[in-house]
């Protein structure tokens, strides 16, 4: 099962767009933290929980760097309670808090008031990097080809939680695995997973798309057809969060990987055999090629990137874990595989490559 294949995108998406969605939106310039080296201390992946509505954080919070990109409170309102923000009482009555963030908080057990696991799962994530998971306004969806998709906003509680214990997880993972690599950087990292919105929705009578990202946002599909592991979210997210750092960082993807990407196509076209080498992921669309290399498919450097992306995170987090590799690192590929490994490691993650050296 293919990832990102058939997501589809209306035309402010960034990621894992239709044809007819492939313009990249002019973002605010980019305000990402530089991430820099964390103090020596452990990576604590325990969430304590709490029940209690505006209490401290329930969990630790990171050890990375203190961010500049907080979410300020009535963005969380819009997110949490999209058009109710104004008026409902649980909103107005958080206003009484003056910090931000016990604002926030407060918002947030008023939002999963019903649901404690969700509720503590929600507390958590916003402790833990600072990311709000409210839901997706009502919309109708341009698909293209596919059609139109009506997506209603469902908040991840009940029989929905998994999904918002599944996103939370996967901060966790992230926040454990960019803590580690700022501790060995010779240079900041300059890559934002935290302070985002998550955005919850529904797509009627369809499971597609399963997740889309825009403006340090991921919209993401209860119902999406991919969305059924712990595991198979925390990649896809980091996909997605890859498009939103690369159009931050001033479309870089089309910028530094656009030879190496064209050189390859020019090569192989859509021929599995030849591409093989060069797809950072077997992730695969049914009846087409690689998703790195899908045709219209927006521009699909993009996608190329943002597998090589998830190729990066997949790597350096099995070499840090110490897991055994199941098939030589990417890198050890051919030397484009190597420039476009170096060219990501240097832009977003500080240079680090934790990965095996290559037996050559
Ligand atoms: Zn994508």
């Amino acid at each position: 099962m293919h990832r990102v294949a058939l997501t589809v995108a209306v035309g402010v998406v960034l990621g894992c767009s239709t044809p007819e969605a492939a313009s990249v939106p002019a973002l605010r310039p980019s305000t990402t933290a530089a991430i820099t080296a964390a103090p020596a201390a452990s990576v604590t992946g325990a969430i304590r929980s709490s029940t209690s509505a505006s209490a401290a954080p329930p969990s630790t919070a990171t050890v990375l760097a203190a961010p500049t990109d907080r979410l300020a409170a009535s963005a969380a309102e819009e997110v949490l309670f999209v058009g109710a923000a104004a008026k409902d009482p649980a909103v107005v009555a958080c206003r009484n808090e003056r910090e931000d963030e016990a604002r926030i908080r407060c918002l947030i057990a008023a939002r999963y008031a019903g649901d404690a696991a969700a509720s503590r799962d929600a507390l958590a994530l916003y402790a833990r990097v600072g990311s709000v998971a409210g839901v997706l306004p009502e919309e109708e969806m341009d698909g293209g080809f596919r059609g139109r998709i009506h997506l209603v906003p469902e908040a991840p509680m009940g029989a929905e939680r998994r999904h918002l214990a599944w996103i939370t997880a996967a901060n966790d993972d992230f926040d454990a695995f960019f803590t580690e690599l700022a501790r060995v950087a010779k240079a900041p990292l300059r890559y934002r997973f935290r302070d985002l919105t998550y955005r919850f929705f529904r797509s009627v009578k369809r499971t597609t798309p399963s997740a889309y990202a825009v403006g340090w946002s991921v919209a993401y599909n209860v119902a999406g057809s991919l969305n059924t592991s712990a595991e198979a979210v925390r990649e896809t997210l980091f996909h997605e969060i890859f498009h939103l750092d690369d159009a931050a960082h001033d479309d870089w993807s089309a910028r530094a990987l656009r030879p190496t990407f064209d050189a390859i196509v020019l090569r192989c076209g859509t021929r599995v055999a030849c591409l093989s080498p060069y797809a950072p992921s077997d992730t695969m669309v049914r009846g087409g090629t690689y998703y790195a290399f899908q045709p219209n498919n927006g521009d699909a450097v993009h996608e190329y990137a943002a597998e090589l992306g998830l190729r990066y995170y997949r790597d350096n987090r099995a070499a840090i874990r110490g897991e055994a590799f199941k098939k030589p690192g990417f890198k050890c590929g051919p030397p484009e595989n190597q420039r476009a490994w170096e060219a990501i490691a240097g832009e977003f993650f500080g240079g680090v490559d934790r990965t095996p050296i290559c037996a050559r």
